[in-house]
């Protein structure tokens, strides 16, 4: 099942999930990145399916992307 995610909702779930907020305006799709800013203050960009499903809510700097095995 799919959820429909609107940016509204998007934004909802970034800042009840996470200590970064949205900067992005507009959501096309899984596939685009958006920009964020983490709670050092430092902008970064990710897919909203790696935000929720990977849970990289951060930075990488705050959390540094797991080296592939
Ligand atoms: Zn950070």
């Amino acid at each position: 099942m799919n959820k429909q995610w609107t940016i509204g909702k998007i934004k909802e779930f970034v800042e009840k999930n996470s200590d970064s907020k949205l900067l992005t305006t507009e959501y096309h799709g899984f596939s685009q990145k958006l920009l964020f800013k983490c709670a050092c203050d430092s902008n970064f960009e990710k897919t909203f399916k790696k935000f929720k499903n990977n849970n990289q809510r951060k930075c990488d700097v705050c959390q540094p992307p797991k080296e592939a095995r």
